[in-house]
């Protein structure tokens, strides 16, 4: 059974990150293929107007909050998620058991060449790793079945889905019952920072929930995005449900 809870009629998977890694291996189990996503706070604000994005977030089968704002918001209301659990922190997870029972995952998204940098180093780290594709997150429509073909073929256990959100969210969803693979996970620019084209940020940012502000030192265009974040802020702070 799945414990979770509302934000903004957002459902969100309760726990910490060992939790997450729990349900993961849980879901590997199934032949079906499993879609885990990671919303931050700017995706449960879209999620707002955009519908579809919500029934995509409904539909998948572990939602981790990957947003301070997500937190802030859960223990001013008292909704119950604790920890911020992180799609980098959960790919980590992931890769590991991978590593250890020898799984085979295709990695697809990024601009050309990135999804091979970062298998380069992921093998680095984890040499009993079977990657058996790549592909860059770049494509045409008429792609996709080519696309989708190709990911079956090679028969990976787990698809890494970096396209960005909520585009990654929204592929998944929609070619979920055609991908031949046990669990797909959206990991955004996670597959940037294993290619080493972008990096996380420090750990003092990470611990005093600032993440977003060294992103916004990094990425200044994103700043009309990252707006979400205050605007979230005040609307949990003057509802009284969320
Ligand atoms: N990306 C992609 N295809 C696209 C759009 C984006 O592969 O059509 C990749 C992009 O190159 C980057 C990753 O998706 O590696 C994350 O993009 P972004 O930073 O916009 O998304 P977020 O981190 O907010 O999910």
């Amino acid at each position: 059974m799945r414990d979770r809870v509302e934000i903004m009629g957002v459902p969100i998977d309760k726990g910490n990150l060992n939790d997450a890694r729990e349900r993961f291996i849980r879901l590997l189990e199934e032949e079906s293929c499993s879609t885990i996503i990671t919303p931050n706070t700017e995706i449960v604000m879209e999620a707002q107007k955009d519908h579809k994005l919500l029934n995509v977030i409904k539909n998948a089968d572990l939602v981790i909050p990957d947003g301070i704002g997500l937190i802030y918001a859960s223990k001013i209301k008292r909704k119950g998620l604790t920890d911020r659990v992180t799609g980098v922190d959960l790919m980590y997870k992931v890769l590991e058991y991978c590593d250890r029972n020898s799984k085979k995952i295709y990695i697809f998204g990024g601009k050309p060449g990135v999804s091979e940098k970062a298998t380069e180093n992921i093998l680095k780290k984890f040499p009993n790793i079977n990657v058996v594709g790549n592909r860059s997150g770049y494509f045409k429509l008429e792609e996709e079945q080519e696309i989708i073909e190709n990911i079956n073929k090679s028969e990976p256990d787990i698809l890494f889905t970096g396209l960005g959100a909520p585009k990654q969210e929204k592929w998944m969803d929609q070619y979920k019952s055609q991908l031949k693979v046990r669990v797909a996970m959206g990991v955004g620019g996670s597959v940037d920072i294993w290619a080493g084209t972008a990096q996380r940020a420090p750990e003092i940012y990470q611990k005093l929930g600032l993440e977003w502000l060294y992103r916004l030192k990094k990425e200044p265009w994103r700043y009309k995005r990252m707006m979400m974040l205050p605007k979230f802020m005040i609307k949990v702070l003057l509802s009284k449900e969320i």
